[in-house]
């Protein structure tokens, strides 16, 4: 089967490979759609932190697929999405559910092959079905929104918040969708690009705007999503006197913005990080998906064939147009 791998940082190759051998007890999903997004560019270009990634890596942590070889709770056939964080599960952290932080970590297109090949093993437990209803789209965006939700369901909004989004990606358009649960007064994005403006808006942004100068201080709630110094910066400028800024961008390992320190005590502010996402904000995002309260996939702007897996990584690397999801399509 072939296998879009990272040989070492910046070689990619498409890799004619055996079928994985599945452990006892795993079933086997053969992928359909898999995503990817600008932590797969940190893996191509060895800009992610090193303790996160094992070379030489199939990527592949956004995906759904069909079970090929299945039980009799996941039979042949279903549709299914798998949790890419496999975590102990009896570790002290694991114990308190925070399994984003477990003292194992291993995933699916990080430390362990990903998606973007032909076949996939999986531990059931991991493995969720979704419903006829969910669309392939929607369900390959299933990782992004668990890393969305977790942040959101940390911060615990309150009805009538006042929020900024800063950044226009997949994961600023997916908080803008999903902050709605919980009632806000108003969403604003400040985004990059212009060519945005139409995705921002069918994802419930009430306020687009690529100019900092449009939003002032005096949001309760701001979520950094750009993954970029300047708009951390811009970010911790914009809270309102008891805000709370949660960091979900990336800007790169190394990198520091300038921390204001006067005014974040003054302001009375709480920053947040939020890593990765537990299990039950992964079957959190799946009920939301099943029930049709959530339906993401009109983000998904780029489709490619697996073959095509160098356009993909072009259409991630300098977006042109409107851009949502890029996805590849495995086995469609
Ligand atoms: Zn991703
Ligand atoms: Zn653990």
């Amino acid at each position: 089967m072939r296998a879009l791998t990272v040989v070492e940082p910046g070689n990619v190759q498409l890799q004619e490979r055996n079928q994985p051998e599945a452990h006892q007890g795993d079933v086997v999903i053969r992928p359909v759609v898999v995503g990817v997004c600008g932590t797969d560019l940190d893996i191509i270009d060895g800009t992610i932190d090193p303790d996160f990634v094992n070379y030489p890596i199939v990527i592949g942590h956004e995906w759904a697929g069909e079970i090929t070889h299945g039980n009799d709770l996941l039979p042949h056939g279903s549709r299914v999405v798998v949790e890419g964080v496999v975590a102990c599960g009896t570790c002290a952290e694991c114990s308190r559910g925070a399994t984003n932080r477990c003292a194992v970590y291993d995933e699916y297109g990080f430390t362990r092959d990903g998606a973007a090949m032909e076949s996939v093993g999986a531990h059931p437990e991991l493995v969720h079905l979704i419903g006829d209803k969910v669309t392939w789209e929607s369900a390959a965006l299933t990782e992004p929104s668990a890393v969305v939700l977790r942040a959101l369901q940390r911060i615990a909004p309150e009805q009538g918040e006042q929020v900024l989004i800063v950044g226009d990606g997949t994961i600023a358009l997916i908080a803008a969708l999903l902050v709605r649960q919980w009632n806000p007064t108003s969403v604003t994005m400040l985004g990059a690009r212009d060519e945005q403006r139409d995705l921002a808006a069918r994802a419930g942004v009430d306020l687009f705007t690529t100019n900092p100068d449009d939003t002032a201080a005096g949001y309760s709630l701001i979520i950094d999503a750009a993954g970029a110094i300047v708009a951390t910066t811009t970010a911790l400028s914009r809270a309102s006197r008891g805000g709370r800024i949660v960091l979900l961008g990336y800007p790169g390992q190394g990198k520091a913005a300038p921390l204001p320190v006067d005014d974040v005590i003054n302001g009375d502010l709480l920053i947040l990080g939020s890593f990765s996402y537990t299990r039950s904000a992964w079957a959190d995002v799946v009920s939301l998906l099943n029930s049709g309260t959530f339906d993401p996939g009109f983000l998904v702007t780029h489709r490619f064939s697996l073959d095509e897996y160098e356009s993909a990584i072009a259409a991630l690397r300098k977006p042109v147009g409107a851009r949502g999801k890029v996805l590849l399509e495995v086995g469609r």
